[in-house]
Order: structure tokens, then sequence, then C-alpha cells
């Protein structure tokens, strides 16, 4: 069987609460070896831990959505780096920039992400950023980062991986950059519409080791399941997708988003 694993699932959503055994149990039939779950705001961080802590193959993320950004403090920042310091905690996310929908103002977006991704750099863990409609602000703010904070970059102006822009929306435009800077491409339900001709041509043209799949579930469900709520099974059908494109099998994008993901986030988390 294909192994996978969802890079990005908020299994913590009420929408999972009556069957989040089941959806976890059909994840494992699907292949999937780990689902990785951010947080969204304080709650659903602690939620996403605990979570990690009761399903074997979920690992957590923490951190507060660039939606919930006004809800941001000194205060939350210092039970974030609390949280972290248990095992399974293996990003800080999801953070960013949303100006599509701009739930906080944007200035209030641009601090609480700036302190996250500080955050990040103290505690040596990458980053899930989330970006939409916000390409410009978020690239020169994980600029800014990377010049300041990170380990510079190697003869070929390329850095080790420091995070994933998932359920990427950025076009081909801003793909050498994000690639430059060390970022993984976090590839979503959309890459299967067949109008999402801009995705697929990030699919083709991104290099295969620097690809993650992930659902992003309950949200962008893929064809063939529209319709419905999406789930971590589903995210065969995004690497289908990927491989289709790609023209290779969908053992190899298994392969290649399995070994990329647990190359990104630290710790012993082999599939046995
Ligand atoms: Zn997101
Ligand atoms: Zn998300």
């Amino acid at each position: 069987m294909v192994q996978l694993v969802d890079s990005h699932c908020h299994l913590d959503f009420d929408k999972f609460d009556s069957d989040r055994d089941q959806v976890v149990a059909a994840a494992q039939g699907a292949g999937v070896v780990a689902i990785i779950n951010p947080g969204t705001d304080l709650a659903s961080s602690r939620a996403a831990v605990r979570l990690a802590e009761k399903y074997e193959i979920v690992y957590a993320a923490i951190g507060i959505h660039p939606h919930d950004a006004t809800t941001f403090s000194a205060k939350t920042l210092s039970a974030l780096r609390d949280l972290a310091s248990h095992p399974k905690v293996v990003a800080v996310g999801e953070i960013g920039l949303d100006y599509h929908r701009k739930y906080s103002p944007p200035d209030v977006q641009r601090k609480a992400f700036a302190a996250q991704l500080e955050l990040a750099e103290e505690l040596n863990l990458p980053v899930i950023v989330h970006n939409r409609k916000a390409s410009r602000d978020t690239f020169d703010m994980l600029d800014t980062w990377l010049s300041e904070r990170r380990a510079p970059a190697d003869r070929d102006g390329r850095r080790e991986p420091c995070g994933v822009l998932h359920s990427y929306s950025a076009g081909t435009d801003w793909l050498g950059r994000a690639i430059e800077h060390g970022f993984l491409i976090g590839i979503s339900g959309p890459v299967t519409f067949p109008k999402a001709a801009a995705l697929h041509q990030v699919a083709k043209a991104a290099p295969l080791e620097r690809l993650l799949v992930e659902t992003d579930a309950p949200f962008l469900t893929p064809v063939p399941c529209r319709g419905r709520r999406n789930e971590p099974a589903y995210v065969q059908y995004v690497a289908a997708a990927v491989a289709d494109l790609c023209g290779v099998s969908i053992q190899q994008i298994g392969e290649q988003t399995t070994e990329n993901a647990f190359g990104l986030f630290p710790g012993d988390r082999k599939p046995s």
C-alpha cells in the first residue's frame, strides 16, 4: 500500500467529534502513516496536543491562525511555548497572513506572525505558514526572518527546509522564492479540480523533494468526494492528482512526500 502523510488536518475541529476514532482508522486503512494537526488558536493547539497523545499517528503543531490573531498576546505566546515542550509537537503553526477574509486586522496579523516566527526560531521548530492573498507581505516577513534569524544559505543559495507553505495558492510566480528560502510546498484538495490550472502548474514545476500533500480537512474536499466533509483518508486523491500531473506513480509520490515530511518535522517518527 502507498504510504502517505497528511501534513495538514484539523482533526480537532468539532466536525470530527462524532466519529474521530473511525476517521483515524479510515486514514490508517488508506495508508496514512502520520497526520499533522495544526492549532488555530490556543484552545485548538491544546486540543491538537491531546489528540497527539491519544492517537499514535497524530502529531501536533501549535500556533495562532491569522483569523484568530486578535487573540494573540504575551500570555498566549508563553502558553504556546509551554505546550511546545510536548514531544509530539513538531512545528509552530498554523501562522501567517490572510488578507482574503481579514477576520483580524492585517497589522494585528503581522504582529502575531512575526512573534510566532521568532518563537519557532527559539524552539528550533519548522513553521506551517498560511498565506491567502497576502504573498507580498508573507514573503517579505519570511525574508526578514530568514536573514536575521536562520542559518545562512549554502553556496547554491539554498537553505535547509525551515517550513511549509501549506495549501499553497501563490502560483508559480512565488515558487522560486519559496524554494530558495527552503520551504516545502503543501498541495491540497484543489489540485484535483479540473479548473485549478495555476495549482497544476505549481505541482509540475516544484521539485518532488519539496512537495508535501495535505487535506486541510474538514475543508477543501478533493474530487471525487466533493460535497462531503473532507478527512485525512482522502489525502490519497491529492497524491494521485499530483502523481498524474508529474507523470510518476502514486507510489513514488507517497514515498517522496512521506520522506519530505519526516525530513521537515523533527523527531523519531518514521513509520514502522
Ligand atoms: Zn491554512
Ligand atoms: Zn489549516
